[in-house]
């Protein structure tokens, strides 16, 4: 069961930018990181509207001094307290990323970062350069990948439960830009805004979710990939709205992931099957709480989170906040992540470098590979969807 007697000295202090009032993602941000009790939220740049952020952030609490205009004033104006932040979350749009992560990480913050982590991945690779030379924390918010049951999956594969994978199939297909959403929508609309939201929609927003994930749970590595993507609603084209990706990964393993904003009806459709030599795996972030266990010749069985049988001895599978039967959720996963944030910037702080090596959190390699991934099926899909090599 979850520890949730207090693991640190003292919570650590901890800033937004972005995810202001009406945003997508502020919220999740905010409920995941003070759940435990890990982070104490003291300041913020919660809004491109200054004034509007500093309204929305004295209603969440802080104190007037503290909502700043911008991110540039909120990490000077923060170095200057004894009480300043020791952290921040990014939660705005895609474009901005690298310039704020970069200026966080120069003003000797930890850093936990929306996804797509850049647009290029040069920036990107320059990011973990800075966190490395600063010793600081660079997480990327894959935020789905805090479920037990994905780290159950995880666990299986390394044991061979399944034998040698053979298969990946992905997919992040969900229907709810299925119209032109983007003209009564802002938080849609910079998404279909290539400055905004980089040279891709739909693979960057949704499809770098469960290519992480199946990455976190196979441990393998794209070799090669061929990517076709159009955009329905015409007006959102250059940026997709559709693609099917189709990848090699070293070793033999094949793969595919379908991202799509049209596939109308669907919630989500967000899901991950690991087909090895013996069986397969399935997890569907709908029913998050499961783990579809498919072994060749016999009834399929569905794997229950909180249950004895698991390997419970991974404590990314042994996270539960309550027992099994009783369903944990989106913010549970988030704050399983967060947690593990806190404990990886605390173990920076110490310079524990032994604790850092077995403590797995998303960090800036997973973001890495979502920017190459992204910028690979574009390269692919503009050119008629041809093979292209991943590194
Ligand atoms: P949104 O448009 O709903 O909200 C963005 C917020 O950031 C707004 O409050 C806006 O005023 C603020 N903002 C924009 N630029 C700013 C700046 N320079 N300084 C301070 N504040 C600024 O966007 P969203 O849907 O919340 O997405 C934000 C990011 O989170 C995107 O990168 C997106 O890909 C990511 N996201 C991740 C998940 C996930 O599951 N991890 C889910 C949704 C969104």
């Amino acid at each position: 069961m979850f520890n949730e007697e207090f693991q640190l000295d003292a919570p650590i202090r901890w800033g937004m930018v972005g995810g202001g009032r009406g945003s997508e993602i502020g919220y999740s941000h905010r409920a995941a990181a003070q759940r435990d009790r890990l982070f104490t939220f003291v300041a913020a740049a919660l809004d491109l509207d200054a004034e509007r952020g500093r309204d929305f952030g004295t209603k969440l609490g802080l104190v007037p001094e503290r909502c700043y205009p911008d991110y540039k004033t909120l990490f000077a104006e923060e170095a200057k307290r004894e009480d300043g932040i020791q952290a921040v979350s990014i939660a705005t749009p895609n474009s901005t990323h690298y310039e704020i992560a970069k200026a966080a990480l120069e003003a000797g913050l930890h850093v936990i970062c929306e996804k797509p982590a850049t647009i290029h991945v040069e920036d990107a690779l320059e990011l973990k350069a800075l966190a490395e030379k600063q010793n600081k924390m660079l997480a990327v918010m894959y935020g789905y990948t805090g479920f037990q049951m994905v780290h159950q999956a995880r666990e299986m594969v390394r044991r061979g439960d399944i034998g040698a994978v053979r298969v990946i199939q992905m997919s992040f297909a969900h229907g709810f830009h299925n119209t032109e959403i983007e003209k009564n929508s802002p938080g849609a609309k910079w998404r279909m805004n290539p400055e905004v939201s980089g040279p891709s929609f739909i693979i960057g927003d949704c499809g770098t979710h469960p290519f992480y994930m199946a990455g976190m749970i196979t441990g393998l590595k794209v070799k090669s990939l061929m990517c076709s993507r159009q955009s329905f609603i015409e007006s959102r084209a250059p940026l997709e709205d559709n693609a099917h990706v189709v990848f090699q990964f070293e070793g033999g393993a094949v793969g595919t992931l379908w991202a799509s904003a049209i596939n109308s009806g669907s919630m989500h459709q967000q899901k991950v099957r690991i087909v090895g030599e013996k069986a397969s795996l399935e997890w569907w972030d709908e029913y998050p709480n499961q783990l579809r266990y498919e072994v060749q010749g016999e009834p399929v069985r569905i794997l229950e989170r909180g249950m004895g049988y698991l390997h419970n001895d991974d404590p990314g599978v042994s996270a539960n906040r309550q027992g099994g039967g009783h369903a944990e959720g989106f913010f549970e996963s988030w704050a399983n992540l967060y947690h593990r944030y806190a404990l990886a910037i605390d173990a920076y702080n110490r310079d524990d470098k032994a604790f850092l090596e077995s403590h797995w959190y998303p960090d800036i390699d997973g973001g890495i590979d979502g920017v190459k991934m992204v910028n690979a099926c574009v390269k692919s899909a503009d050119n008629g969807a041809v093979w292209v090599d991943y590194d």
